[in-house]
């Protein structure tokens, strides 16, 4: 065998070697050591079109724009989009709810939301089976449903700065639930760092602080599932203000959805 031959066989076993020490200590360190191989899936051009209005894609970096459309694109073929009355769901639809998935679960590997089947889209705020009470959204983990108010959908995501985001708020449901039932490394390092920011608001002075803030609403505090919802809204609608007043619940959010400081709106 030829010198060179030698060294690529080489560089072969030490690019395994190192493989499977990287997946051995990111579990550990909370870390992923890739996020995505490789990204190829591209959108139709009538998709694209919406996907180029929405405004976290306009501000990523070339590279992460291309794996933005990818994720997108996988997302819209993994999920099945339906009207709970008669017409379609458009383009438009369906490309804004996989943005608002794709971007909150942008920091994963696993951004796909195994435990979603289904969006099932109302025109507006509905009467849910179970209590008989106005939803504008409503996940449903054994059907694996998510139904969604379109009007409170679309209204969370043009109004940027109250603190409201029907979207992010749904789809974190459905990551907390995932995180409860699945060994997968982001929906570990999920339940990881939940736990830390519930222990957190064990503590009286957090609490109070918590309570006095404006931004933070009082239906927050209804179970741990809502709590997570709204931080979460905070996060994406009031990044700077959330970041510097409650720094620490700040860090471990970041740390579970892992999402990068270059990827927050400014
Ligand atoms: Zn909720």
């Amino acid at each position: 065998m030829a010198p060179y031959a030698f060294a690529v066989v080489g560089f072969g076993f030490l690019s395994i070697f190192a493989h499977i020490i990287l997946r051995g200590i990111q579990r550990k360190r909370d870390f992923l050591w890739y996020r995505q191989a490789l990204s190829y899936r591209r959108l139709p051009l009538s998709r694209k079109r919406v996907l180029e209005t929405y405004p976290f894609y306009e501000q990523l970096p070339l590279k992460n724009k291309k794996q933005f459309e990818h994720r997108v694109a996988a997302f819209i073929a993994d999920k099945d989009f339906r009207n709970r009355y008669q017409g379609t769901v458009t383009d438009h639809q369906v490309v804004l709810i996989s943005c608002v998935a794709c971007q909150l679960s942008f920091g994963r590997r696993n951004y796909l939301y195994p435990m979603l089947n289904t969006v099932l889209l109302f025109p507006e705020a509905f009467m849910s089976p179970t209590n008989q009470v106005l939803h504008k959204g409503e996940f449903n983990p054994l059907a694996k449903v998510l139904a969604i108010s379109w009007y409170d959908f679309k209204e969370g995501m043009d109004i940027t700065n109250d603190n409201l985001h029907l979207g992010i708020h749904e789809f974190t449901h459905v990551m907390h639930f995932e995180s409860d039932r699945s060994n997968d490394i982001d929906a570990v390092r999920f339940k990881k760092y939940t736990n830390k920011i519930l222990r957190e608001l064990m503590k009286p002075d957090v609490r109070s602080k918590l309570d006095q803030t404006q931004f933070f609403r009082d239906y927050a505090f209804t179970n741990q599932y809502e709590f997570m919802a709204v931080l979460s809204e905070y996060f994406f609608e009031s990044n700077a203000d959330f970041k510097s007043t409650f720094p620490l619940i700040y860090g471990h959010l970041t740390k579970a959805l892992l999402f990068k400081e270059e990827w927050i709106m400014k």
